[in-house]
């Protein structure tokens, strides 16, 4: 079997370091350098559970309503599409594209009250999954467990996340923008994530109001609305994303023999618009284009090519041509860049 490089960057440069004992004695994946399984993240295990909690109460009859369901369904594809796939992963995170930046700062904003990250550090966070993908730096590789790469390695502290060095490491072209600096200073995630609450709930109170509905059942409209709109969206997006870094480690097809265990998962790849088509996207990390085949759907490309063709999306990064010279099924070295281009 041969070996192929796919084209890389600057970032290629970066130090492959960091390893201590890469498998535990049981055969997985040691968990990354620093990590102490008990060493919980009581903040973000609160708030996920109290979002789930909420998520469920949400279904109880008192709350539920098929408006708020319809309205959940909805927004959990349009906040997923623009603000993860599109803007947090394939424009911030691998340049896939460029948006004007009003455009840009606004799907961010989208990104944000799905409560994943402030932008540079998810950036910084994703950038080190692809450079050290299923390797033990890797922060969520399903090798060390399945639970650990879905949702485990968001409830311990992981040293090597806190550090500041992974900003000045995998995030320094965010922070040029002074927009995401303030994003990082004033506590700005936690502020989106609370204003959007009163929101969704006037919204619905009011759309019930004017309906000519008593003051009690506009109420209970407004609290279906807030529960389905912010909170069963975020954990609906929460679970999808977090799919993406366990379910398309594990099970689905390989299209490309790259150096890592990513798979094409035909439903993560539905339900996540595009972002499940894994195996393609770490074997060509830059296009802003994962699925690769004519029936693999992605969504989240043909909302980028929509942009482009009315003038909102350039430098649109196409599939490279590197990559389909490769039919020979080539090795891929895709570790030790993060896909991001040479500055
Ligand atoms: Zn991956
Ligand atoms: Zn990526």
């Amino acid at each position: 079997m041969t070996t192929a490089r796919v084209p890389t960057s600057k970032a290629a440069a970066l130090p492959v370091a960091d390893y201590a004992a890469p498998v535990t004695a049981s055969g997985r994946l040691s968990l990354p350098a620093g990590v102490r399984p008990f060493q919980l993240n009581w903040p973000y295990i609160i708030v996920i559970a109290g979002y789930h909690v909420v998520a469920l109460l949400a279904f109880l009859p008192g709350y539920f309503s098929w408006s708020g369901l319809i309205l959940a369904m909805l927004l959990t594809h349009l906040c997923g599409l623009f603000g993860i796939n599109l803007c947090y992963h394939r424009l911030l995170t691998h340049r896939g594209l460029k948006c004007p930046k009003w455009l840009e700062h606004s799907m961010v904003i989208v990104a944000m009250s799905c409560l994943q990250e402030t932008p540079a550090r998810w950036v910084a966070i994703h950038r080190r999954h692809h450079q050290f993908a299923d390797e033990q730096p890797d922060p969520h590789s399903p090798l060390a467990s399945f639970f650990w790469s879905h949702i485990g390695w968001i409830l311990v502290h992981q040293p090597e996340l806190s550090r500041l060095g992974i900003y000045e490491r995998y995030a320094k072209d965010i922070l040029r923008d002074r927009f995401y600096v303030a994003l990082e200073r004033y506590g700005w995630l936690v502020w989106i994530n609370l204003i959007q609450m009163p929101l969704f709930f006037a919204a619905g109170f009011a759309a019930a109001w004017l309906l000519g509905q008593s003051p009690e059942a506009a109420t209970q409209a407004g609290l279906s609305i807030l529960m389905f709109g912010v909170f069963v969206r975020t954990v609906l997006v929460w679970h999808i994303t977090w799919a993406v870094n366990s379910v398309t480690h594990v099970w689905g097809y390989r299209s490309y023999d790259t150096d890592e265990d990513s798979r094409n998962n035909i439903v993560v790849g539905l339900i996540s618009n595009g972002e499940g088509w894994h195996n393609n996207h770490h074997a060509d990390p830059r296009s802003a284009r994962h699925g690769h085949r004519w029936w693999e759907m992605d969504n989240t490309w043909l909302t980028i090519r929509f942009l482009e063709r009315i003038g909102l999306a350039t430098d649109v990064v196409a599939p490279s041509a590197h990559l389909r010279a490769q039919a020979a099924k080539a090795r891929l070295i895709t570790r030790g860049s993060n896909g991001v281009p040479a500055e």
